[in-house]
């Protein structure tokens, strides 16, 4: 359960230089000081000589910014004041600011943030017995097209840097109690986290180092739509990270329809990269198998996903559709989603049905931040 401990991380004899380095690039158009967790160890270190003060500082800094639930540079208390002052002048003590905060009846809570380029993305935690997992955003929007999804609605603007990846775990870790610890990541927000593969890795790194958040490469599973040739990287990156390929579909025919993007990969070559993930690495992988009533939710899609899978050492996940306003597809009612998992489950697959979580507030991917473009495109035409 020690999937980070705030007592013992800092306390063996880490030298600064040997932090992890986050990449210092900011989006275009951003005008205010450059996000402390954005900047490189080197560049504070060069920062903190041309103030008078001394190394150690660093990591005193970086302590404060990653394990202490604090909201400013103000509140770093063993920091002189002048040095507080310094700090929140030449840097932002975050990459974003919180613009939504929803909290569901089950204790769901749901972030909005602004980025300084006026972007926004989403990051939810999600409570449950012994368990607090956080859902993180990779990218301002998405190209894949899933028809199902509200992230993709508006296309693709950029990818999140390193530090808008790993901050959202900062954010969401300082909504939480003193006695509450995250317990898991999963990458399943905003975005398709291996097209932005190397800003993504950099944040895991960050988030699994000692010096860092020190959270257990196991505890974190990345969702991707089945990118085969940065699945096949993924395999490679040396950390047993969970990988969970998003099917929704047991043919080509009817995953091109719903996953636009199968068309130039299709489903023989997602699954050969997968089978290669679970060689390399021992994880197994997990399926995921968003439900649509009328689309993909009959016994024969259940037989045929069946058939397509079997004798893999995987886990399937069915999804049932969460409602997005501006779409018309729907889950289907309880009876079909049980029939498909009791089908799967027959063949012997190891298949769960997800647990909606935050069902009161805008639970579905994306769905938050589109209907806050929406209401400001609304704003902009009046
Ligand atoms: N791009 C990644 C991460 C997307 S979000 C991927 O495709 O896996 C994580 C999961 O939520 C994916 O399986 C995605 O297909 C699914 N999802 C998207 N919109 C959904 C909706 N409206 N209801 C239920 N699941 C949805």
């Amino acid at each position: 359960m020690s999937a980070f401990c705030h007592s013992h991380r800092w306390s063996a004899a880490v030298s600064s230089e040997s932090l992890p380095i986050l990449p210092a690039a900011a989006p275009a158009g951003d005008k205010r000081p450059p996000a402390l967790l954005d900047a490189a160890v080197s560049e504070w270190l060069a920062w903190l000589a041309t103030v008078g003060e001394k190394k150690f500082r660093a990591k005193q800094i970086r302590r404060w910014m990653i394990e202490r639930r604090i909201q400013s540079f103000d509140q770093m208390t063993d920091l002189s004041t002048s040095l507080r002052q310094q700090l929140a002048e030449h840097f932002s003590f975050s990459s974003f600011e919180t613009v939504g905060h929803q909290i569901a009846s089950d204790r769901t809570e749901k972030l909005l943030l602004r980025l300084h380029d006026g972007e926004l993305v989403e990051c939810v935690l999600m409570r449950d017995p012994g368990r607090r997992t956080v859902c993180i955003s990779t990218q301002v929007g998405c190209a894949m097209g899933c028809v199902f999804c509200a992230s993709g609605l508006l296309g693709v603007k950029r990818d999140l840097t390193a530090a808008e990846i790993f901050e959202q775990v900062l954010v969401l870790h300082r909504l939480m109690e003193d006695d509450e610890k995250i317990t898991n990541v999963v990458v399943m927000g905003i975005g398709e986290p291996l097209a932005n593969y190397k800003n993504l890795m950099q944040a895991l790194d960050v988030l699994c180092s000692e010096d860092g958040f020190g959270l257990g490469a196991r505890r974190i599973t990345v969702s991707t739509v089945g990118l085969p040739k940065q699945i096949r990287e993924f395999a490679r990156c040396g950390r047993q990270f969970n990988l969970a390929v998003s099917l929704h579909a047991p043919n080509d025919e009817l995953r091109t329809e719903i996953v636009p993007v199968n068309k130039g990969t299709g489903l023989k070559e997602i699954l050969a990269a997968a089978d290669e993930y679970f060689e390399v690495t021992g994880r197994r992988v997990s399926y995921e198998y968003v439900l649509l009533a009328g689309v993909n939710d009959q016994p024969e899609h259940a037989e045929e996903l069946a058939r397509l899978i079997r004798g893999r050492n995987c886990h399937v996940n069915l999804i049932p559709m969460n409602g997005v306003s501006e779409l018309v597809m729907t889950a289907p009612g309880e009876p079909m989603t049980h029939q498909f998992c009791e089908i799967l489950k027959g063949w012997g697959i190891p298949t769960t049905v997800r647990k909606r979580k935050g069902a009161d507030i805008d639970a579905a991917c994306g769905q938050l931040r589109l209907n806050r473009s929406d209401t400001d495109a609304a704003k902009k035409r009046d």
